[in-house]
């Protein structure tokens, strides 16, 4: 039997793809949480990190999981690492999962949540509205941070057919490359802390 929170928080508001629901009983979130939120875990809500950066609501971490159709041979890109969680959620998914942090010390926390509760991640620090060019071209990417409009180096780094989940402002989208170009489906509404282009000072 899934945990009670699977049911309430997911299943029941139309998270259907089983293996999501595998991935999501499996990848321990206490281990993605800092410590003094350890007890809030597996609340309904996001949780906030160092940086004023926060660890993503389960049921959107599912949403964004379910519209990328993994079905375990792709290679994926999940930009805004934060804590790691969907990142390791998205390494039970897929074959493959790179990760991109523009902010170095959360980068480092997260390589070693990860490493920790064993996956196999490779965690970059940078710019992840550029994408990670030498890792693509990715099946799907999932952006963890809202921008005004899809930023076209991650759209290029698709490959055709390939899905880009991520927040334009206030509403959770799902774009798809097609050869007739960017296809486009509106999933939730959802709050995200900004996508920033550029490195955090100092
Ligand atoms: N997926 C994360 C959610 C982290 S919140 C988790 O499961 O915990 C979004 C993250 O995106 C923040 O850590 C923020 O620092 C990062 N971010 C914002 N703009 C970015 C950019 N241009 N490149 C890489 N990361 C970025």
């Amino acid at each position: 039997m899934p945990p009670e929170w699977v049911d309430r928080q997911l299943r029941r508001r139309g998270i259907r793809d089983e293996r999501v629901l595998a991935a999501m009983v499996r990848v321990p979130r206490e281990a993605f949480v800092p410590a003094e939120a350890r007890a809030a875990a597996y609340a309904d809500a996001a949780l906030a990190l160092s940086h004023g950066q926060t660890i993503s609501q389960p049921f959107i971490v599912a949403l964004i999981c379910q519209a990328l159709e993994l079905q375990g041979e792709e290679r994926v890109l999940d930009v805004g690492t934060g804590s790691g969680y969907q990142a390791a959620v998205l390494a039970e998914l897929a074959a493959e999962v790179v990760s991109i942090e523009r902010i170095l010390e959360l980068a480092a926390t997260a390589r070693e949540n990860l490493a920790a509760a064993g996956y196999d991640v490779e965690v970059r620090v940078g710019d992840g509205t550029l994408g990670v060019p030498d890792r693509a071209p990715f099946d799907g990417i999932a952006v963890a941070a809202a921008a005004a409009e899809v930023p076209q180096p991650l759209y290029e780094q698709l490959v055709p057919g390939g899905r880009l989940v991520l927040p334009i402002e206030d509403s959770l989208v799902v774009v798809t490359r097609t050869d007739r170009g960017a296809r486009a489906r509106f999933l939730s509404a959802a709050r995200f802390v900004p996508l920033r282009s550029g490195l955090p000072d100092g």
